[in-house]
């Protein structure tokens, strides 16, 4: 078997993925904050921990994958003040849109998708332990983590204590002991339309504990990989660590993974800053199978620019495997062709070199296309597979049909003399790759040339 390393953002090394039990591998990935629809760039995280889950498998390990959903946040109680609906409709409606948007990337779900609100229980005996244990302290209807009685805080972000703004502005602030304190428990506050109770009175979990204790309940401490965006080892996963380190006396995690953020122009793609692009829009533009070319060309640890240029290459990639579906057979491959199949896997064992990895999927297609006739397409198909991306290789075999449904909306649509939606429908099956032809039995689709 290969060994896997993967960098670990604590030690700054690329470490090898031991297990905490042997065969078996849990990943925590930190999902989104539901206050509005994803972006692309929340994809990445998605994309990064379920190819890597897939990887896994290929190697023979069972890989449970945990992404969580935070339902309860300020931003959700902002957000939905401002639109004036209450605060669980938006999160339901905003989960309901984040899964529906993810699952176009046909990638599966998570083993796992846990909703804070479902963990209250769990998060509210995880704080009072650390209370008992004298890591954090009541206040005022909250409570919070007193960072100096650990000394390992700041361990995994590396930061210098003049660093360490917990992003929690004036809320509190005459509250703390210290302002490196952040919150665990938040009192319930004029306008707040939902509330739990607990030994501090009614209020709600601060961000960073409903992850400690989530990733804690399905998967259990010392959990082999926690991912997440690199915006998130700090605040975030530095205190998730602290939280779990000062109430356990075990580390929360043995390797902390962190991808690279999408770069639009010299900027983060991010709510923050105003250049986002929904998850949703682009993918009726691009479609999953470029869209998942685009991320896996470059290292998960490099930030990614978001570019039409990139987005052009992937989908010349995707042409370029389909092209190569089309001239291999149904059997086993070469085996001198093997090499350049392991070569792709090696690479993916080396910290999840997914651009490495495709340089030698290409290596092998360019050498099968020189081979006289047809060469078996099993190597081609193995590696597709764990890319997600082995529908390439069945091409031929028609639409998909949630485009065919949408071919005969277009139909209904035109029939209602509808011609604005119908070319909307057109467009928006041309951007998945399908040209709609009206032939004498109805709509047919056929591949865009
Ligand atoms: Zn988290």
């Amino acid at each position: 078997m290969r060994t896997i390393s993967l960098h670990d953002s604590r030690s700054g090394r690329v470490l090898p993925l031991e297990p905490r039990d042997p065969g078996r591998v849990g990943i925590y990935a930190c999902g989104p904050t539901v206050y509005s629809r994803v972006h692309v760039g929340n994809a990445r995280p998605f994309v990064v921990f379920s190819l890597l889950k897939r990887f896994l498998e290929h190697e023979g390990l069972e890989a449970t994958l945990v992404a969580n959903i935070t339902d309860i946040n300020d931003k959700i109680y902002d957000a939905a003040r401002a639109a004036g609906v209450s605060s669980a409709a938006l999160a339901a409606e905003m989960t309901a849109h984040y899964k529906a948007d993810t699952e176009r990337l046909g990638l599966g779900r998570p083993d796992h998708e846990p909703l804070a609100s479902e963990y209250v229980e769990a998060i509210v005996a995880l704080i009072a332990d650390l209370v008992e244990r004298g890591h954090a302290y009541a206040a005022g209807g909250d409570v919070y983590f007193r960072v100096r009685s650990l000394p390992e805080y700041g361990e995994l972000s590396h930061r210098a204590i003049d660093q360490m703004d917990q992003g929690e502005g004036v809320e509190g602030a005459e509250r703390k002991e210290d302002p490196l304190d952040f919150a665990l428990w938040k009192g319930e506050k004029e306008g707040e339309d939902t509330a739990w109770p607990s030994p501090w009175g009614a209020g709600r979990p601060g961000w960073h504990i409903e992850c400690s204790a989530m990733a804690e309940q399905l998967l259990g401490v010392e959990l082999d990989i926690h991912g997440g965006g690199a915006d998130l080892l700090f605040p975030h996963h530095e205190n998730e660590a602290a939280q779990t380190l000062a109430a356990r006396g075990r580390p929360l995690a043995r390797l902390w993974v962190h991808n690279g953020m999408l770069q639009l122009g010299d900027d983060k793609m991010a709510k923050s800053v105003g250049n986002i692009r929904g998850l949703g829009e682009v993918l009726d533009e691009v479609g999953r199978d470029a869209l998942l070319l685009y991320f896996a060309a470059g290292h998960y640890r490099q930030p990614i620019a978001y570019t039409r240029e990139r987005l052009d290459a992937a989908a010349a990639s995707v042409e370029r495997i389909r092209e190569a579906g089309r001239r291999v057979t149904a059997g086993e491959s070469p085996a001198d062709l093997a090499p350049l199949r392991d070569a792709f896997f090696d690479a993916l064992a080396d910290d999840f070199n997914t651009a490495r990895a495709l340089a030698s999927l290409f290596d092998w297609i360019r050498e099968a296309n020189r081979r006289e006739g047809p060469v078996g397409g099993s190597h081609l198909r193995e590696m597709l597979e764990v890319l997600a991306l082995d529908n390439l290789l069945e091409a031929e075999a028609g639409p998909p049909p949630e485009l065919v449904e949408l071919a005969e909306r277009r139909a209904a649509a035109r029939a209602e003399r509808d011609f604005a939606e119908a070319d909307r429908i057109r467009d928006e099956l041309r951007a998945a790759g399908w040209e709609v032809r009206d032939g004498a039995e109805g709509p047919e689709l056929v591949p865009a040339g």
